[in-house]
């Protein structure tokens, strides 16, 4: 694993929603609050190096000179399904950020992914792109997914979810070895079903509580 393309986000909040989120006994109302404030806390983190320009500003007592961001040239990309569990808490942070969708499915048999729907906003060469899915497990839709966005030549790319396995970021660092990582967490492995172990079990199905009761 390259650690300077790495950022585990160990801040403590972070870490104690993440816990709570893992526990198979938290139900899908808690789990839906908690990813919407772990998203908040990691848009935030990931956000850090955007760029500001100075602008004039009169407060109440007198003009000063304040830092605004420059432009506002985010996109939120997000893997469907999960991915849109994430955009909430993005959004309640940058809230004039654009929004595109990449529905990607994992073929059961070969782990691979599928892509059955793509829509970005048009002008992707002037924009930022932050991909949001809460799993690097196999690395197979995060790959796809940037690969698919690389074709429209977005100005950068950065990967964020909550729980990595080293399998995932190795593979993600291997075929896209400038995207940045973002995660809370890069768990102990894979295992054969494409699951991370610990994990915190099917992201999609604790999200919407279509897994098994
Ligand atoms: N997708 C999930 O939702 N969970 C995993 O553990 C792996 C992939």
């Amino acid at each position: 694993m390259n650690l300077n393309t790495l950022h585990v986000i160990d801040h403590p909040l972070v870490q104690h929603k993440l816990a709570l989120m893992r526990d198979r006994a938290t139900s899908v109302q808690s789990f839906r609050q908690l990813l919407n404030e772990l998203a908040m806390l990691m848009a935030y983190e990931v956000t850090r190096d955007l760029p500001t320009h100075e602008v004039e500003v009169r407060t109440p007592l007198e003009s000063t000179r304040a830092r605004q961001l420059a432009g506002k040239k985010l996109v939120f990309a997000s893997i469907l399904r999960a991915g849109t569990g994430l955009l909430d808490g993005f959004l309640s942070v940058v809230p004039c950020a654009r929004v595109g969708h990449i529905g990607l499915y994992r073929d059961p048999a070969t782990l691979r992914a599928v892509e059955y729907y793509f829509k970005m906003p048009e002008d992707l060469a002037e924009r930022d792109v932050i991909v949001v899915d809460p799993m690097l497990a196999t690395g197979n839709s995060a790959i796809a997914a940037i690969e698919r966005l690389r074709t429209r030549s977005p100005r950068s790319i950065k990967f964020v979810c909550l729980v990595a396995c080293p399998e995932g970021v190795e593979a993600l660092q291997a075929a896209h070895p400038g995207v940045p990582i973002y995660t809370a967490a890069v768990d102990r492995q894979l295992n054969d079903h494409g699951y991370i172990l610990p994990g915190l079990g099917d992201a999609g199905d604790r999200i919407f509580g279509t897994g098994a009761t």
